[in-house]
């Protein structure tokens, strides 16, 4: 499984370390085996040295390796700290901040030509879930636009936008439903994220074609986030 907690704006650069200390203990002493990401907001980050199946990667960034672009960060700054993980697609920056389907697929393209690992994040309003599942699949697939889905180094969560920080998860069987739609078309892991909370993980990484969880608002207090980690291995016990 792939356990990934998107800190958004939320963490400084001191509790950030604080927490992935905490984190590294955790997953030293349950002896951990998923592969957990977390997603600093950009100040916060840094080298750390952490376990392998331990990464950080970056929120966004613009895809060029330096120059004019106020208020972004590009290559250069993330390998100065060896980042090669990114998350692309959120939301939040399709919505909030009115990032294209272009724009993201140029990102994707250059992050991709440079090896990184690759979180793409795609999800229907609720106004396009209201309109039934044909509606929503279309949907999906125009933020799919231009996405290498053969990438090697391409991890998948659908995250419907009504689900996201809300305190309501999609239901099961609708997160089964549109991930299995997805499974026709990407062998890629493939996660679901929306209000992820450690009362519903277990049913939620027990869906069929759930390769595990992004996760926000419950990923943001180390307790809870490895709460959420140790469901998961004690579910990959019970199989
Ligand atoms: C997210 O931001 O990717 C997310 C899933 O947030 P939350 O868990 O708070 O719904």
């Amino acid at each position: 499984m792939i356990i990934a907690a998107n800190f958004k704006t939320n963490h400084t650069r001191k509790s950030t370390r604080e927490y992935v200390e905490t984190l590294k203990e955790f997953l030293a002493s349950k002896e951990i085996k998923d592969q957990i990401l977390i997603f600093p907001p950009a100040t916060a980050l840094d080298s750390f040295s952490s376990p392998s199946n331990l990464k950080i990667g970056a929120q966004n960034a613009y895809p060029v390796v330096n120059g004019s672009f106020t208020g972004e960060i590009g290559l250069e700054q993330l390998d100065e700290f060896g980042i090669k993980t990114i998350l692309l697609g959120h939301s939040e920056r399709r919505h909030i901040l009115k990032e294209s389907q272009e724009l993201i697929a140029k990102k994707f393209s250059f992050f991709k030509e440079r090896d990184f690992e690759i979180v793409y994040c795609v999800g229907e309003p609720l106004e396009i879930r209201e309109k039934g599942f044909e509606a929503l699949v279309k949907y999906i697939y125009g933020q799919l636009e231009n996405i290498d889905l053969n990438y090697d180094k391409l991890i998948v969560a659908y995250e419907p936008v009504w689900a996201i920080g809300t305190g309501l998860s999609a239901k099961s069987e609708d997160i089964k439903e549109v991930l299995n739609e997805l499974r026709k078309d990407i062998k890629a892991p493939l996660l679901y994220g929306g209000s992820v909370k450690p009362s519903n993980a277990k049913e939620i990484l027990s869906i069929q074609n759930c390769d595990g969880l992004l996760i926000g608002t419950a990923s943001w207090k180390a307790e809870s986030f490895c709460e959420i980690i140790e469901i998961s291995k004690k579910l990959a016990e019970e199989k």
